[in-house]
């Protein structure tokens, strides 16, 4: 790793290496503000306001590599393609797990029948091969968009779209909490020094025609740090068109967790730890044959009923994962021998 950041110029101690445009990544940070203001001003609280941004510009010598000697595609499908730019395109904001951001994508024609679009259109994005979508680090829809980093928390925690959305706004104003205080802290350190906290003396005194700090202004200012909101309706959206496209997957997935065996058992130790007023627990666990639990649930009472809510539940989750149904079940006792995988094909019980 150290050898490519001399390359790029990034170790410490290394060359100056000069990108032009800075090619190498499409993202583009905004400079540290703290490092930014002269001494003789104030600090402006524009630098603590910026958001980084993607370029997103397919038919840029950027992205050529990428491209390579695809062509590519005009949104109105013409046999004859002549995609170019066509004019500076616009930002559009998205919202991720660490703050928003920009993508902005450019405005392209195609001259085979002189129509236009932005880049960002999904439609457009669709006709691309995936190379090109992965790189696009948002799910982006007709207005709105959302990072896949909410969507890829969301899956993970398993929270509620409303409870996503609450965790986000919550984020995404610390995150300008954050930026308010850097900044406030900027025009200290810069008051501070004229004081002679750090024991310098400046020798004209300086006086500055304007000594007000400007006003930091609030959230959702359009001039300032222009913070957005995102609706939990927005994300359950999100949700239902992320499994659309990725159905086949998760089937795919879930079917690996099925098995054709099935073994089950009344796991006492475990549910002597749940603790009830009313009766001792069992809990009853199905595993397939490469022990992966499957289902698991816990008991109150130990007859063949409690039981068959769950079976039943499984049942359904082999349907819905369009697997045949597991064949041959182990059980601990007699008791459960009654109990398999409901409407299975030919069976056996083993005990
Ligand atoms: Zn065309």
């Amino acid at each position: 790793m150290k050898s490519e950041l001399e390359v790029l110029g990034l170790w410490p101690g290394s060359r100056p290496v000069r990108h032009p445009m800075n090619m190498l990544s499409l993202w583009r940070h905004p400079p540290q503000p703290e490092l930014k203001d002269s001494i003789s001003e104030l600090p402006s609280p524009k630098y603590f306001q910026l958001h980084p941004f993607l370029i997103w510009k397919p038919e840029h010598t950027l992205m050529e590599r990428v491209r390579n000697n695809y062509i590519l595609p005009c949104l109105h499908g013409c046999p004859n393609p002549q995609v170019a730019s066509s004019g500076i395109g616009r930002p559009r904001v998205i919202i991720g797990t660490s703050g928003q951001y920009y993508i902005l994508a450019s405005r392209l024609t195609c001259k085979g029948c002189r129509k236009y679009w932005h880049a960002d259109k999904p439609q457009w994005l669709e006709k691309l091969p995936q190379r090109f979508r992965n790189i696009v680090p948002a799910f982006l829809t007709h207005k709105k968009a959302v990072c896949r980093s909410v969507m890829d928390e969301m899956r993970r925690s398993g929270r509620s779209p409303e409870d996503m959305s609450k965790q986000l706004t919550e984020a995404l104003h610390l995150k300008y909490e954050r930026a308010h205080l850097a900044y406030l802290l900027s025009v200290q350190n810069v008051r501070d020094a004229e004081t002679g906290v750090y024991g310098q003396r400046t020798i004209t005194g300086l006086l500055r025609q304007a000594d007000t700090p400007a006003h930091f202004g609030g959230y959702a200012d359009a001039d300032g740090w222009c913070g957005v909101s995102m609706s939990s309706h927005y994300l359950v959206d999100c949700l239902v068109r992320e499994y659309q496209r990725q159905e086949q997957h998760l089937t795919l997935l879930l079917q690996g967790t099925f098995g054709q065996a099935l073994r089950s058992d009344h796991t006492r130790k475990v549910s002597r730890k749940v603790v009830l007023s009313s009766s001792t627990m069992s809990s009853y666990a199905i595993m397939n044959e490469n022990w992966m639990i499957l289902s698991w649930v816990m008991l109150q009472s130990e007859c063949d009923r409690s039981l068959y809510p769950m079976y039943e539940g499984l049942c359904q989750r082999y349907t819905a994962a369009g697997v045949e149904k597991a064949r041959y079940q182990w059980v601990d006792r007699d008791c459960c021998a009654a109990f398999t995988v409901l409407h299975p094909g030919a069976q056996e019980h083993v005990l």
